[in-house]
């Protein structure tokens, strides 16, 4: 047996072998230590044969394996399913066994990892330097999506929207020591090498195999070998682990870089598009506003526009105008929402149908799901979006699969189990329902004989029963053994009783075990057939998955304007940003008691192209621009938008920076991140792009960031460079000349108003640059104790009457607590005052002023 487990295990290498023996599986040797380390589960051993050396062991049971399977999938460990292959009653010698799959993390189909309303992706990455392929499938839905991107930032943008749990990559790829850490940082996922390269031949003839076709074209896949190889390292992935070539992938959607709207990962963090920053919860992102779809599929789906924004301004329009139709129609959203409760998960159902692990339950939840779909039919049948009349013309009712399953499988306790019966209905087969008659009388006979025998023998105790041992038997108590017929044949003494069997009752039980037996084999075996049966419609039941899961979007985007009072934007060839009325759609959900202020804005490529933002800390600035962000994805993602009126010039791309934004797992300083975030918006913004820049400059000192602020500032906005619609919030006031010094540069500021020695934020975004910083106030309302706040006034008031010279402030007061005084009179260097004293302060540009304090901080 151990031979039998090392030949095995041989080929596993990376593996943890689960080794089935009985009602358990087993490991042994060092997969034994990791796992039952891992698992915390006893560590036993084994005796190895003559020498008496002992062999480490574990075991889990079969029937819960599947937790511990999820545990070591989540710990990063992959697990190869080793069953036994024959019945272990009629094999000679040692079973046969063999792997029957491997579960990775991006090929998990039982697990209850997966969460309903996100799809579980597996990533491939074909590439070189500077050009990838890259694939990416959910096995549990059969979704295949394929394209090719240029440059390593790319490449991670892109992985970024599918956040994938597995990534494997080609040799070329894994050798790039510098892409490979960087994916291992940014995704939560297990890297890896694939386990044969990929050549172009291997890989397409692969395609043509799986999808039984002879030319590419035909998955309306390019030629570009970049793509091919890496949907071939999928398909060779999903074989190697599966062990067989799955039947729900029968799609591949291949999209090129410039169908979606760009978002990079800094700027999809940024957003909180999927999830929040500080907690990586959905809750308090968009998505999270969002979905209120009423089924797993609508959720997958609804999730995956919100990662892909459209750029395409009639696809965007199409959209807008269903949702508009039921955002209009408030019977016929409720009446949807209500059939689409009723549906379950159609598409991950098949998946399991297909990689034949449905069970019969599960078969049932796709019969009861399709079983709405004629409703859904009709609803569609209704409507008059061009979006709707697609879908209508799309969606296939598979009525003859939802009678299929009915008129076979029973719908009352079915069970979870395929091989203990009780699967198919009466009526449906007539060896069913011969044997079960046999199965169900013998019970009965046996009663019959159990009153008979009471009967004759007079004994009134008699009764019947069943054991593993020796199957039916009677059974006397001691008092009556006078009374035993000869034709008893005793088979075990207990302490107060004898039980017997006799000619009839062997006869009977073998003729009522026999049935059972039979009955539960022909069961299975009818109910594989109807299984694969359904596989077969694979392709027509993801086209319904799909019509449903879009059904489900629409309305929630619709059922979400019409709750939170959105308006239908409209999104053009225009190069404006038009808002009136806008809001945050997060933070206006977050806020309880405080009502949220509408602003407007107004942007475009000419006049108005940059704003530059200013305003104190707290004033409410980064909420104002990431507003006008979300607003933008909202449109294009086909969603309305909460403002009263909203056009907008389709976007290409939406940047966002937050200076000083903290990445320092990333083992770089913050500043250098910030600076690498800023670089990258520089070189690939378009005109077409949204950028919005939060405190760009900070993470330095005062000087070089105003001077790089300045000049990214000059940069984006000169339109032989890039010339994109900017928002830009800064402290430095001395930005806010930039609106006399360069074109299309406007200054804004968020309005704020003291009242004594408070602060109160209006929240209103107005024309023109910020009077005061109110940092002193904001830092009262943050809770710096008082003395520190009325000494930094103090100080403030100095430095405003122009008495800043360095001894008027110091040699103020702290008389009896000297320890604490910041010591700016010791003047120990001549050549400071000096150099002070020579300085034309009139003259001087910000620029330079903060230059020359550079120096002289230098000399001091
Ligand atoms: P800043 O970037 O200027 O420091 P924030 O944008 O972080 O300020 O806003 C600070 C807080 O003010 C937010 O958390 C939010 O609660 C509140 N706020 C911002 N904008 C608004 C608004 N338009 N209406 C109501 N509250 C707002």
């Amino acid at each position: 047996m151990m031979r039998q487990y090392l030949d095995v295990k041989k080929n596993y290498p990376d593996s943890i072998l689960f080794f089935r023996m009985g009602d358990f599986y087993e490991m042994f040797l060092d997969d034994a230590i990791l796992a039952s380390r891992e698992l915390e589960i006893a560590l036993t051993s084994r005796s190895k044969g003559e020498d008496g050396e002992k062999n480490p062991m574990c075991g889990v049971p079969y029937h819960a394996a599947d937790a511990y399977i999820d545990k070591l999938i989540a710990k990063g460990y992959k697990v190869a399913i080793c069953e036994q292959l024959e019945d272990p009653a009629t094999a000679k010698g040692i079973v046969k066994r063999d792997v029957i799959r491997v579960v990775t993390p991006g090929t998990v189909i039982n697990s209850k990892m997966l969460d309903e309303k996100k799809n579980n992706f597996l990533c491939a990455v074909y590439g070189h330097k500077t050009t990838f392929g890259a694939a990416f499938s959910d096995l549990t839905t059969g979704e295949v999506f394929v394209t090719s991107v240029s440059g390593r930032q790319r490449l991670i943008d892109e992985i970024a929207r599918y956040s994938p749990t597995e990534i494997v990559v080609s040799s070329e790829v894994f050798k790039n020591t510098k892409l490979r850490d960087e994916l291992r940082y940014r995704f939560n996922a297990s890297l890896e090498m694939i386990s044969a390269e990929p050549t172009r031949d291997s890989c397409e003839h692969l395609i043509y195999q799986w999808f039984h076709i002879t030319d590419l074209s035909e998955l309306h896949l390019s030629e570009d070998y970049f793509t091919v190889n890496a949907l071939g390292m999928i398909l060779m992935h999903f074989e190697e682990t599966q062990k067989m070539q799955i039947g729900h992938i029968k799609r591949v959607s291949a999209y090129s870089e410039n169908e979606f709207m760009d978002i990079d990962i800094f700027t999809r963090r940024n957003l909180e598009i999927t999830e929040t920053m500080r907690s990586k919860a959905k809750k308090g992102s968009l998505l999270w506003v969002l979905d209120k779809t009423k089924t797993a599929m609508g959720g997958r789906l609804m999730r995956s526009f919100v990662e892909k924004p459209l750029i395409d301004c009639a696809q965007i329009a199409k959209r807008h105008y269903a949702v508009s139709e039921l955002f209009e129609a408030t019977d016929k959203r409720e009446q949807a929402m209500e059939v689409l409760e009723g549906i379950y998960d159609i598409e991950r159902l098949l998946g399991k149908i297909s990689c034949k692990s449905a069970s019969p339950k599960e078969m049932i939840s796709l019969k009861q799901s399709l079983q709405n779909l004629p409703q859904v039919e009709f609803l569609l049948s209704g409507l008059k979006a061009p979006l709707f009349r697609q879908m209508y013309e799309r969606i296939d009712t598979l009525e003859d699969i939802a009678e299929l399953i009915d008129a076979a499988i029973t719908e009352e306790d079915t069970p979870i189990s395929l091989k203990d019966g009780g699967i198919i209905k009466t009526g449906y087969d007539s060896q069913v329902d011969e044997f079960r008659n046999l199965a169900e009388n013998g019970q009965s006979e046996i009663a019959k004989i159990e009153a008979r025998e009471k009967e004759l023998t007079g004994i009134k105790t008699l009764r019947t029963g069943y054991n593993r041992v020796f199957g039916y038997y009677i059974e006397v108590s001691k008092s009556y053994r006078d009374s035993v017929p000869d034709r008893y044949i005793r088979k075990q003494t207990l302490t107060n009783g004898e039980r017997y069997i006799t000619e009839e009752l062997k006869e009977l039980e073998t003729k009522v075990l026999g049935a059972s037996e039979f009955l539960k084999a022909r069961e299975y075996e009818l109910f594989c057939g109807i299984r694969d049966k359904v596989a077969e419609a694979a392709a027509r039941i993801q086209t319904s998955a799909s019509v449903v899961a879009h059904l489900d979007v629409i309305c929630s985007l619709s059922e979400v304007a019409v709750k939170n009072g959105y308006t239908m934007p409209c999104v053009d060839a225009s190069d404006k940003i038009e808002i009136k009325g806008g809001r945050h759609p997060v933070v206006e959900k977050m806020l309880d008691d405080a009502l949220f202020v509408p602003n407007d804005t107004s942007l475009d490529c000419g006049d108005n192209r940059m704003l530059i933002i200013t305003g104190p800390n707290m004033a409410g600035k980064s909420t104002y621009m990431r507003q006008v962000a979300v607003i933008v994805l909202m449109a294009q993602i086909g969603s309305f938008v909460p403002a009263e009126s909203c056009r907008i010039g389709v976007c290409d791309k939406i940047f966002t920076r937050v200076g000083a934004s903290d990445d320092l797992s990333a083992g770089q300083s913050t500043f250098m991140v910030e600076m690498t975030e800023v670089a990258q918006i520089l070189k690939h913004a378009t005109k077409r792009s949204l950028l919005v820049l939060d405190e760009i400059g900070r993470g330095t000192s005062t000087y070089d960031g105003l001077s790089i602020a300045w000049a990214v500032s000059e940069y984006i906005a000169n339109k032989k460079k890039i010339g994109a619609r900017t928002l830009f919030a800064t402290h430095y006031h001395e930005l806010t000349e930039l609106e006399n010094k360069l074109d299309g540069v406007k200054n804004y500021c968020i309005a704020c108003k003291k009242r004594g020695d408070d602060i109160i934020f209006l929240r209103r975004i107005v024309k023109g640059g910020a009077d005061e910083s109110y940092g002193i106030e904001v830092s009262a309302l943050a809770g710096l104790p008082k003395e520190v706040v009325s000494r930094a006034k103090e100080i403030l008031a100095k430095i405003d009457a122009k008495e800043a010279d360095v001894s008027g402030v110091s040699k103020q007061p702290q008389e009896e607590n000297t320890d604490f005084q910041i010591g700016f009179t010791d003047i120990k260097n001549n050549r400071l005052a000096e150099e002070l004293s020579g300085l034309d302060v009139t003259t001087l540009t910000p620029i330079e002023a903060l230059n020359k304090l550079y120096e002289l901080v230098k000399i001091a």
